[in-house]
């Protein structure tokens, strides 16, 4: 049994599926042009979001048995067509959940008090004590859109910093401390919102010029989430107008995103998909995919 580690894994991850007797070929730096001519060698294939699983190389997959993914987003995947060729696509879902929301946090605080804008003040020589007025988030609304595992983690550390939690997310009917309410109510009444929403069809710039117009004046938006989900066109044209007070962002439409329009404005914090990158939630994805490609190669 042979599986290929496409993506960069954990290597206590790695040592764990050698250990099981499959042979692990770690490859993370894998071209598509150098995947295509030999993915047929392998049984089972590790992923993040950088390697592409695309209906014409699992045509050339003709032993694998399973798809595995560290992290949540299946996006990068042709699931449906991986399902219809028998090949089992797994992914680690709970692994990441406490660094997301723990980044969602501190993206609140980061936004509310200009955290990055005064150490770049700072480094720039300044001492611009008059010029950072910041505000406190206890009392405060916290809007999530989306309310899984991420969203519920963010939504009861931010009850416990005093934060009133409501939540949009029609497939769920009931989230301790946090009261349902309906997209609309939601934009109406959040001080700050959240997004732990995947990227589907419903939720396809579920953040576009209209709802932009239905929040409240000083708004603050986070999306740790996942790129699409916010119409960055019209998240620019909030923030220019003042509409929007500032943003944090994890995620974007297009990724990699270097230069980015709304790194233009100095409301705008922001980070490279790094919201699941702490220390321990590798270790937890490298656990979980280990686990996955042992369970599926072995009984
Ligand atoms: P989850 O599946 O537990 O939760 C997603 C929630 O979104 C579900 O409750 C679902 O009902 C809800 N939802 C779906 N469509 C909706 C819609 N149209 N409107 C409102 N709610 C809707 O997933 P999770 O583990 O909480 O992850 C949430 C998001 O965070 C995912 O998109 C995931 O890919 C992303 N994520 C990002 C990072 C990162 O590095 N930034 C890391 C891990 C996960």
């Amino acid at each position: 049994m042979k599986v290929l580690i496409c993506d960069a894994t954990a290597i206590t991850a790695l040592d764990m599926i050698s250990d099981a007797g499959i042979e692990v070929v770690n490859r993370p730096d894998i071209t598509p042009e150098e995947l295509l001519e030999v993915i047929h060698e392998y049984d089972a294939m590790v992923v993040r979001s950088r390697t592409k699983v695309t209906a014409s190389l699992i045509d050339k997959a003709t032993r694998l048995k399973a798809i595995v993914r560290g992290g949540v987003g299946l996006d990068n995947i042709d699931v449906e067509y991986a399902g219809s060729k028998g090949i089992q696509v797994l992914n680690t879902p709970s692994a990441s959940t406490a660094a997301v929301a723990e980044l969602t946090i501190g993206y609140i605080f980061a936004l509310a008090r200009h955290i990055p804008q005064m150490t770049a003040s700072m480094e720039g020589g300044e001492w611009a004590k008059k010029s950072f007025s910041g505000t406190e988030i206890a009392g405060k609304t916290l809007g999530l859109v989306g309310i899984g595992r991420i969203g519920q983690a963010t939504g009861q550390k931010a009850n416990a910093l005093g934060m009133t939690v409501v939540a949009y997310d029609p497939y769920v009917t009931e989230a301790e401390g946090i009261e349902l309410v309906s997209l609309e109510d939601l934009l109406a009444c959040a001080d700050f919102i959240s997004l732990h929403v995947p990227y589907t069809k419903e939720t396809h710039n579920i953040l576009d010029a209209d709802a932009f117009e239905k929040m409240k004046a000083g708004v603050y938006i986070i999306n740790c989430g996942r790129g699409g989900t916010i119409d960055e066109d019209a998240l620019f044209d909030a923030l220019k107008s003042a509409k929007v007070a500032g943003a944090a962002l994890d995620v974007y439409t297009e990724e990699p995103s270097m230069g980015h329009k709304l790194y233009t404005l100095d409301r705008v914090i922001g980070s490279p998909h790094i919201g699941a990158g702490t220390v321990e939630a590798k270790a937890r994805v490298g656990t979980e995919v280990a686990k996955n490609v042992i369970n599926v190669l072995t009984k």
